[in-house]
Formats: structure tokens, C-alpha cells, sequence
């Protein structure tokens, strides 16, 4: 029987035409079976409806071609199970992995094992199978050797089919072609078809032709659509031209067509007709096409989203007649889903996240590496206080993460279990004496999770205890199928499903992913594994997986769909994303796979010459009322963007320019989609405007605009080029009780001073708030616990040496002095020493040593010896340095040496060498040395301090800044420094006391230890 091919441009009425010719079928033969078979889901919903909306009912069977493969088979009695993505992807995965064993796969060898390999090659075996290329014909393709890569996926391709015939197993395109072998062994099969129908396609893969051509005479009428028209002559209708003749050889075709103009709006209908033509027709646009060029994805996806809105609450568009469309949904995902949240609009995406990208895969995949990676205390405390599990099974709490954290830092907890139990341990046995010290003390609970100590350190490391027990895998090997029990089993006790609520979706994909692992070994047969292996396996499986979608139920919502998508169906509103060059049409590429003559010889679609233009033509085409095309103006980088062709294509057709949205442009108010837009664009003009925004706007947003009108000042604040105010550094609001606090009776050490120097905000963070950086523990000395290491050698050494200017002696003493402080190390300084320890200790021993002879020899002639190590002044019993206003020091002498005539020498050792010229006291950014030459002079006593420097210990040298050669606008020699520390300290006690922190940005950068870099907007990076 002839086969009616219904071509023509489309929005003419193709559909209704059928469903015509379907109502009368079934007014003839009303018990007789019909088909309409349609792309995908989503159209296959829309006929559903439009099914429904005939008012009659209609007893059709709409559905996609993998539909009726199935229904053929069942009818044929030849149904197969069908393996599904997962087990697919392992059979893949074992196949390549024999291949491999056995030697034969040379080329691809070193990626195979890759997740990304077995997805492309998932992909290619699916193609292959859709345009009828058996494994034969692959083989013989390969046998030139021209590409020896496609001799081994031939290989693959060959070893994965006959493992699934064995198996007795099908793949989904396997499905297509037992149904066609059904169809051809029995003719009566689907021969009592009233009518079959086949909407919204612009092409098939030859597996589908060759399913028409098989059916072709079955059924009583069959009616293809295609769009375009019958001599396809239009560059538009290009794409559509193989297809047409594709279908006229397969038997005996009618050639039918739709007279009418297409039911499109003006503009669009306009638009249909001259798109991609060479005479220039233009025509004024209205209000159902739309452009608009926005500065990013991330504004585009804004201003689609508010396009749509306006739609809904203006022209009455109900949301299910919404759509956006686009080349590539991942990129304007969380754009479009941010934006959706704010306008109050629900989305639905036509395909689900990739799920390695979402945050539960994260924690699942830190969740299940724990034991095998020794406990990382990083992904540990992740876990413990991830929102996707609940640890209550090991009785602890989410918040228990903070106190172990704590604990942590304290017991320098980097990784294993044994360090946790070391440190909750060593905890746990100071119980009695801080818990009694509190309540002596009478301390109130702050709230402030501190040290956690006693009881609650213990219950700590059982909760530790527990949860690791429960994360232990069991030992050995097991098959795929009991791993994925484990595994249901712990998600189960640690509440992930239940964790999970809100994202049905998750549920669903991880459901499936587990029943498919575990039945995919009837494929493979039983795979034992060990627990790594098994965990290689999900983390493959999850970068292979996306989200589905939990469908059940589903409110209406704007569709999220691919270009490939959008071409069958109708809406009322339709956006078009992303018409950038490059973007659509997308760059073609060859396939490193099949390349592009292997394609042809075989007769797959190619990957040049896609006619890109004709799924623009369809997809501008879809909406019955309102188009919106969008494209970014600028790149990533901040170069402008030039437009798609396809946008110029659309310009050329009308006399109106595209809309461009500049971020600083006022908005009419009555454009803005959600409360906080409203606000926002209101209170800008206001204030362009010197005004306050108008009352009746804060009133109902009276939190949010409070809130703006903190942030105001901040922002200025931050626009000004001078740092100054009070949101930028300035407490002069509190002078009064800085004056008191930073009185009379302070005390104040060098460095707090010099801290001040740098960056008086600096100062403000770590010395009045007390802020530090807070490091991760990490194995091995800090800095500052390596400098008071070095410092304890020196002073110890020196002390004990009878003679201290005797260096062969103090030399011949060091090692053992330094052994022994270097023994107790890791106790004293609260270290956890790496496996370097040992060799560092050689390489400390080196610098001691150096340092020794090095001052020893600063000194050729041997007038000065050690007098005091380790001086302190202000400190404990021994009193304070007093300076002018009665300011008071205190601090700590390293070293000072003593000539016979008792003149004093200070010395400073410096683990850094940075800042230590004489420019730095002269601007105060060090003061250390004139005030311990003063302190020493005070505290001993003996005679005047003539000369005083900084030794860096790990370069050997004396500083440059020496207080015998100093020099400044004061004077020369040591009382210039002298004088000079003396006004430093006088100008920053008394800036301190007014409340002047404003942040400077210190001459080559500010120091990575500056605990406000990370909020401070004056911070510059650069050496430390
Ligand atoms: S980041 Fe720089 S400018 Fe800001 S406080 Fe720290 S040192 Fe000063």
C-alpha cells in the first residue's frame, strides 16, 4: 500500500492533518490497532495531549520506535531482556578488558581503561548498530590498516555482540534489528494496522528506515511527515532533502503537501519565509520576535527567564506552553536554575544533571574513599558534617564536626584512625582537672565550640570508632552483587535516602545505578573484586550517569531542552540561548573514532556537512506566539563576542536592532521578575536621582531594603581610593575605650608594633581581635615552631659550653645539645614529625653549625663573648622597657654579647630573611633592634649598646640594617635608632589609641599570614 509522505513548512498543519486521517481510520475500523510514533518523550506527551484535546477518543498508540521494536518482538514471542545503560557499560568494560589481557589492544592500551574511553565507545557501538553496521562490516572496513585504531573497535565491537548474543541479551539498538528480522520472517505480523503515523521526525537512522520500509503495506494508511516542502529547494529545507529521498526508495511513496501559509505569528511567519534566502526581503518585527544581547550566559539566562515571566503574567502563556531551548544545556544550567529560584519560575530540564557534578556524588565519593584512603581528616570531617548523611547511627551529631576539627588542630590529625585515637585519647584523660578548673572558675557555656576534653573527647572517639567500623569494607574479594548490598546497606544506615529528600531524582538515579550493578553479573558473570576495585567501578559509573528525572507527579514547569529536542515540538513561548559563533551552529569536528571516509563507505552520518542551518530553521519555527532569541555579547576573557550567522541571518530579515542589556543601564521598573530586582533597579534610580526609593516600595520589603541600606556604605566605602571611615579601617568612633584598653598600663612587644607598621589594619585583625590564620595540621614543623627549635639549640648550646667563646668547643657540644631538644621536638612544639624528620634534623645540625662559626667569625678578633641568652625584659618578675608618654615594652633578647670594656652587642637570630634593611626601621617596620639594645642596656646594667643586628639563620648572613653603621634624618650610629624607634613607638601607641586602622597595603604585597586577606579589599598580593 502507498505510503504518504506529508511534506510541508512547518506550523501548516501537518499534525492536525494526521490526526485527521487518524480519526477517520478509526471511525472505519474502530477496534483496529494504530500507531503515531514520535521522536521522544517529550513529543510523545505532547501528542498524548493533543490526543486528548480532540474531544473524541482516540485509541492510538503513541510512542517512540524503541516502543514498537518492543511491541513486534512481544507479538513475535522473540522478547530478550534488554540490558540497560549500566550493565551495558560493565559488559563494555570487561570485553576491553579481555581484549587487553589477550594482547590485542595496542593502540587504544593506555586509555582503555578510562571512563571517558568506554563512553565514546558505548556511543560509536550505538551508532554503528543504528545505521545497520555489523561487526563484519566493520572488520572488513578496518582490514586497508589505514586507521589502526578502528581494527581494534572492530575488535570491541566484534566481542561485545557476540557476548551478548551468547548472553541472550539485547541492547536497545539490538532491539531494532531483531524486530526487523521478526517483520521480515512473519508478514501477518502488525498487518491489522488501521493506520500508522510518524510526526516530528526531520530524519531517521537508517535501523529506523529500514523499520518503515519493513511495515510499509501493513498497515492500512501510513502518513510520514517531514517539513520542508516536496522539491526541498529552499537552503532552510537543505537538511531535509536526504531524508525525503531516503524515503521515496523504500516502496511505493504519494508525495503530499499542505497549501496554506503556516499558522505562525507575523513576525515569525515572516521570518519562515525568508530565512536563509538570498533576496532581501525585510519587514518591520513585532512583538512575537524578540532579540536580546546580554553580557554573559549568566545574564542572557536572566533575561530569557524574565522574557518568560512577562510572557506568563502578561500575554497569559500557561507555563507548561514555555520553553527555553539550547545548543548546550550545561553551560546555563545553574544560570538558569539561579534565575528560575529568584523569579519564582520552576524549570524542568529535559535531561537530568551529570551526577559526578553533584554535590551528594561529592560526598559520597569522600564518604566511600575514607577507609581505603586511611581516614583523610579533611574528607572525615566532611562527611561527619555533610547534609547528605545522617551520623546518628554512630551517635554522632553534625555539629560533632567542629569539636573534632578543633581537636584535631590541637593534636596535629592528619590522616588515620591511629591519630584520632592518639589525640581523643590524650583528651579524654584531661577530663578531671579542666572540668573541675571551669566549674571552680564558675565559666558559663558560651556557645563557642572549644577543645572538647573528658567525656565528651571520649564519646567523640567511640562515635569516631563506630562510624569507622561501619566504613571498614569487608576483606577480600567479592562478587559486584554483594558489594552493592553493602553498600544499599550503609547508605541505609546513614540516612542518605532520607538525607535526600527534596531531590527525588538522586533517589531514583541511585536506585537504579545499584540494582543495575548488581544485576550486570548476569551479563559478565560474577566479577570478584576487592573493595578498591569495586569502588573504581561506581566512581566510573557515576561519571557516566545523569540525574533522571522523578516524573511522577510533576507540576507543570518551563521546559529546559536541547536544540534536538525543541525541533518537534509546539509552544506557545520559546527563548533560543546562546547564538554566539561557535556556540550554534557548534564547530564540527572530525571523529577520531570513524573517520569521516569510513563514515561515508559505511553509509553513517558524517560529522561535517550537518546542515546546522535547518535545525535553526526548525527550532525558530516552534512557538505559535512568542520567540525570543538571546545571544552573550561578551567572552569569558572580556573580549566582545561576535553573533551566531544564524542571529545575522534573523537581523537581516527585520528593520528593528537586537536589544542589548548593559548591566549599569536604568530598567523600567515594570520589567523587573522578582521582588529583589525590584528594589534593586528602584533604589538605583533614586539615588542617580539623590533620592531616597519611594516608601511604598521598602514598606512590604522593608527587611531587604534594610538590609541594602547597610551595604551601602560598605560598598562606597570600597569605591573610594583612599582606605578611610569606618567601614574601611577607622575606629575613631571608639577612641575612648581604645584608650583605656590600649592605656597606660599596656604592654607592648616589638612586633605587635611592627605589625602596626605594616599594615595597621594588619594589626587590627591579628592583634586587637586576636584573628589568625588558621592552617590545616599537615605533618612536619611550622615556621614559627622550626624558629623557636633553632633558638632553643642556640641558647642551650652556648649555656652550656664553659667558655662560650671557645667555638670548637660550643661546635664539638652541638650535636648533642641539638639531639636532645630535637628528640623532645615534636612534644614540646606540638608537631607531628614526617617521614623528612630524620633527614631534616642532619640539614638543622648544618645551619646551626653554620651559625656558630659564622658569628664566630663575624668577630675575627675575639672581643666579644655571650652574656645572656634569652633576656628577657617586662616579662615575668623583671621589669619593663619604659619609653616616652610611659609607654611600657616588654620581649625577649636572644642573645647579647659583652666586650671587656663592657660595651653591648645585641644579637637577633631570623629564621626569614626579608625586611631587614636599614629602610625598614626607618619606617618602622622594624624596631626590634633599638628597643632590645635598649632593654639590654636597662636590664644589665653594664655599659652602652654599640652595635646590634639580626643574623639569618638559614642564610648565614648579618643583616644589612646594623645599629653601628645605621643612618637616618636623626643622625648616625645607635642612638639615631634609638631616637628614631622612640618616635615610632610614640606616633603608632598614640594612632592605636585614636582608632586609626585604615588598611595600607605594605611595598611589595601584603603577608600571606595576614589573617584579613582573606575579606580585606585593599590586599595586594606579593611576597610575604
Ligand atoms: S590584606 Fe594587606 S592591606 Fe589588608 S590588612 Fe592585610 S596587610 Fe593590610
Amino acid at each position: 500500500m502507498t505510503t504518504h509522505l506529508l511534506v510541508a513548512p512547518p506550523a501548516t498543519g501537518k499534525t492536525q492533518a494526521c490526526l485527521e486521517h487518524l480519526r477517520a481510520a478509526l471511525g472505519e475500523r474502530p477496534f483496529a490497532p494504530a500507531w503515531v510514533l514520535v521522536p521522544d518523550k517529550t513529543q510523545a506527551d505532547q501528542m498524548r495531549t493533543r490526543l486528548a484535546g480532540t474531544g473524541t477518543v482516540l485509541a492510538a498508540h503513541v510512542a517512540t520506535f524503541s516502543d514498537l521494536h518492543l511491541e513486534i518482538l512481544e507479538k513475535a514471542g522473540r522478547v530478550l531482556p534488554m540490558a540497560g545503560s549500566v550493565m551495558l557499560h560493565r559488559l563494555l568494560q570487561e570485553v576491553i578488558h579481555g581484549l587487553g589481557q589477550a594482547g590485542m589492544m595496542t593502540y587504544y592500551g593506555g586509555i582503555s581503561a578510562l571512563p571517558g574511553f568506554l563512553l565514546e565507545i558505548q556511543s560509536r557501538i550505538g551508532e554503528l548498530k543504528r545505521a545497520l553496521v555489523t561487526p563484519e562490516r566493520l572488520a572488513q572496513a578496518a582490514q586497508s590498516g589505514t586507521y589502526p585504531g578502528l581494527v581494534e573497535l572492530a575488535r570491541i565491537y566484534a566481542a561485545y555482540q557476540s557476548r551478548l548474543q551468547e548472553l541472550n541479551w539485547a541492547d536497545e539498538e539490538g532491539l531494532s534489528w531483531l524486530a526487523q528480522a521478526a517483520l521480515k520472517d512473519d508478514k501477518t505480523l502488525l498487518a491489522d494496522l488501521a493506520i500508522l503515523i510518524v510526526d516530528g521526525f526531520d530524519s531517521f537512522t537508517p535501523a529506523q528506515l529500514n523499520t518503515l520500509q519493513a511495515l510499509a503495506g501493513r498497515a492500512a494508511e501510513t502518513w510520514i511527515t517531514l517539513p520542508g516542502t516536496p522539491d526541498m529547494q529552499r537552503p532552510a529545507h537543505r537538511r531535509f532533502r536526504p531524508v525525503l529521498e531516503a524515503l521515496r526508495t523504500g516502496g511505493e511513496t504519494a508525495l503530499e503537501t499542505l497549501a496554506g501559509p503556516p499558522h505562525l505569528p507575523p513576525t515569525l511567519r515572516h521570518l519562515e519565509a525568508g530565512l536563509f534566502e538570498t533576496t532581501l526581503q525585510t519587514a518591520p518585527n513585532g512583538s512575537d520576535l524578540a532579540l536580546i544581547e546580554a553580557r554573559s550566559p549568566v545574564e542572557e539566562a536572566r533575561e530569557a527567564l524574565r522574557w518568560i515571566k512577562a510572557r506568563i503574567v502578561r500575554d497569559q502563556v500557561p507555563l507548561a506552553g514555555c520553553g527555553v531551548a539550547l545548543p548546550e544545556l550545561e553551560t546555563y544550567r545553574s544560570p538558569l536554575q539561579a534565575a528560575a529560584n529568584e523569579f519564582g519560575l520552576p524549570l524542568r530540564f529535559s535531561q537530568g544533571a551529570l551526577l559526578a557534578a553533584t554535590p551528594a556524588a561529592a560526598a559520597l565519593s569522600d564518604l566511600l574513599g575514607l577507609a581505603l584512603n586511611d581516614f583523610p581528616r579533611r574528607a572525615l570531617l566532611d562527611t561527619i558534617r555533610s547534609p547528605y548523611f545522617d551520623p546518628a547511627s554512630a551517635s554522632l551529631q553534625r555539629e560533632d564536626a567542629r569539636l573534632l576539627e578543633i581537636a584535631s588542630r590541637y593534636g596535629q590529625v592528619v590522616q588515620g584512625l591511629a591519630q584520632w585515637e592518639e589525640t581523643l585519647n590524650l583528651l579524654a584523660s584531661q577530663n578531671q582537672d579542666q572540668e573541675a578548673a571551669a566549674e571552680i572558675a564558675g565559666e558559663e557555656e558560651s556557645g563557642v565550640p572549644r577543645l572538647p576534653v573528658g567525656a565528651e573527647a571520649a564519646r567523640l572517639l567511640a562515635g569516631l570508632r563506630t562510624l569507622a567500623g561501619r566504613l571498614a569494607p569487608p576483606d577480600g574479594e567479592l562478587p559486584l552483587k554483594e558489594w552493592v548490598r553493602w553498600l544499599a546497606e550503609l547508605l541505609q544506615d546513614l540516612g542518605f535516602y532520607k538525607c535526600l529528600a527534596g531531590e527525588a531524582g538522586l533517589v531514583v538515579t541511585y536506585d537504579r545505578m545499584l540494582m543495575a550493578l548488581a544485576g550486570s553479573e548476569a551479563l559478565t558473570g560474577p566479577v570478584p573484586v576487592r573493595y578498591a576495585g569495586f569502588l573504581k567501578e561506581w566512581q566510573g559509573l557515576e561519571a557516566a550517569a545523569w540525574v533522571l528525572d522523578d516524573e511522577r507527579d510533576a507540576p507543570p514547569a518551563v521546559r529546559v531542552m536541547g536544540l534536538m529536542e525543541a525541533r518537534g515540538v509546539r509552544l506557545e513561548a520559546l527563548a533560543v540561548l546562546d547564538l554566539a559563533e561557535g556556540a550554534f551552529p557548534a564547530v564540527e569536528r572530525a571523529d577520531p573514532f570513524l573517520p569521516e571516509d569510513v563514515r561515508q563507505a559505511l553509509g553513517m552520518q558524517t560529522r561535517f556537512g550537518q546542515e546546522q542551518a535547518g535545525l535553526f530553521y526548525q527550532v525558530v519555527t516552534r512557538p505559535d506566539r512568542f520567540l525570543l532569541l538571546t545571544r552573550p555579547y561578551l567572552a569569558k576573557g572580556g573580549e566582545s563576542w561576535e553573533p551566531s550567522p544564524y542571529w545575522n541571518a534573523v537581523l537581516e530579515r527585520l528593520t528593528l536592532k537586537a536589544d542589548r542589556i548593559r548591566p549599569e543601564d536604568t530598567r523600567p521598573l515594570n520589567e523587573a521578575a522578582s521582588p529583589e530586582e525590584l528594589l534593586f533597579w528602584s533604589s538605583r534610580r533614586q539615588s542617580q536621582a539623590g533620592l531616597e526609593p519611594p516608601q511604598a516600595l521598602v514598606g512590604p520589603l522593608a527587611a531587604r531594603w534594610k538590609h541594602i541600606a547597610e551595604t551601602r556604605p560598605i560598598l562606597e566605602a570600597r569605591l573610594q581610593k583612599e582606605a578611610g571611615g569606618a567601614y574601611d579601617g577607622s575606629l575613631a568612633g571608639i577612641n575612648q575605650e581604645l584608650g583605656q584598653r590600649y592605656g597606660s598600663r599596656s604592654r607592648w612587644s616589638a612586633s605587635r608594633l611592627e605589625s602596626y607598621a605594616t599594615c595597621p589594619f594588619f594589626f587590627l585583625a591579628s592583634s586587637a581581635l586576636g584573628l589568625e590564620v588558621i592552617e590545616p595540621p599537615q605533618l612536619g614543623y611550622q615556621a614559627n615552631q622550626l624558629g623557636s627549635l633553632l633558638h632553643a639549640v642556640l641558647e642551650h648550646v652556648y649555656q652550656e659550653a664553659p667558655d662560650p667563646t671557645d667555638t670548637v668547643d660550643v661546635l664539638a657540644r652541638l650535636p648533642g645539645v641539638a639531639g636532645h631538644i630535637f628528640e623532645q621536638a615534636p612534644q614540646e612544639y606540638h608537631f607531628r614529625p614526617s617521614l623528612l624528620w630524620d633527614v631534616q634534623q642532619e640539614e638543622l645540625l648544618k645551619i646551626l653549625q653554620k651559625t656558630i662559626q659564622g658569628i664566630a667569625d663575624f668577630d675575627p678578633n675575639g672581643g666579644w663573648r655571650p652574656l645572656a641568652f634569652e633576656l628577657q625584659f617586662g616579662l615575668g618578675d623583671s621589669p619593663p622597657l619604659v619609653m616616652s608618654m610611659g609607654i611600657l615594652l616588654h620581649g625577649l633578647v636572644d642573645r647579647v654579647d659583652v666586650t671587656p670594656q663592657g660595651l653591648l652587642r645585641i644579637i637577633d637570630y631570623k629564621s626569614g630573611s626579608s625586611h631587614l634593611a636599614p629602610q625598614d626601621l626607618i619606617n618602622g617596620r622594624r624596631l626590634q633592634l633599638p628597643i632590645y639594645a635598649l632593654a639590654a642596656e636597662q636590664a644589665l646594667q653594664r655599659g652602652s649598646a654599640v652595635e646590634g643586628f639580626y643574623w639569618t639563620l638559614f642564610q648565614g648572613k648579618v643583616s644589612p640594617l646594623k645599629l653601628s653603621t645605621f643612618e637616618c634624618e636623626l643622625g648616625t650610629g645607635p642612638q639615631a635608632a634609638f631616637d628614631l624607634a622612640e618616635s615610632h613607638v610614640k606616633t603608632i601607641v598614640g594612632l592605636i589609641r585614636q582608632g586609626a586602622f585604615e588598611p595600607v597595603p605594605p611595598q611589595g604585597g601584603c603577608p600571606e599570614y595576614c589573617p584579613a586577606a582573606a575579606w580585606c579589599w585593599h590586599f595586594t598580593p606579593g611576597r610575604s
